[in-house]
């Protein structure tokens, strides 16, 4: 799979490394998963995989699921710039979709602002079943 980077950032050889794992994965994968593939490659510390990871995810190429502990690279074209990123996640397959924000963003804000507060960056995390799977 080919990854087009947004950015013209060069990667160092750890951070293209980690991000050819996960642009090949199927799914999510832990930062252990992601070491576990890498081992032979070079890689056998996760201060090495986390270092990547954070600067991947910095860059908005990689993005981190909260709920699942786990990562997936940014499936969206000018994702960069985004204050609001939802990821679907198949509770059956951990098949994970990110979506285009629709709006919701400023719906949160909306209601955010009932509380005084100003939304900075919001991720949302659905979880449910995949087309997939509902249809097996
Ligand atoms: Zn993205
Ligand atoms: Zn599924």
């Amino acid at each position: 799979m080919i990854v087009s980077t947004q950015r013209d950032t060069a990667l160092t050889r750890n951070q293209s490394l980690v991000l050819e794992a996960l642009a090949d994965a199927k799914g999510p994968l832990t930062a252990y998963a992601i070491l576990d593939q890498l081992r032979d490659r070079g890689m056998r510390a996760p201060p090495q995989v986390y270092r990547a990871l954070d600067k991947l995810v910095a860059d908005g190429m990689v993005h981190r699921l909260e709920s699942i502990n786990a990562f997936v690279v940014c499936q969206l074209p000018d994702c960069g710039s985004r204050e609001t990123m939802i990821f679907a996640i198949c509770s059956d397959c951990s098949q994970v979709t990110e979506i285009r924000d629709g709006g919701v963003g400023d719906r949160f804000q909306a209601v955010a602002e009932q509380a005084a507060f100003s939304v900075h960056k919001s991720i949302v995390e659905l979880r449910g079943r995949c087309a997939h799977c509902r249809a097996s």
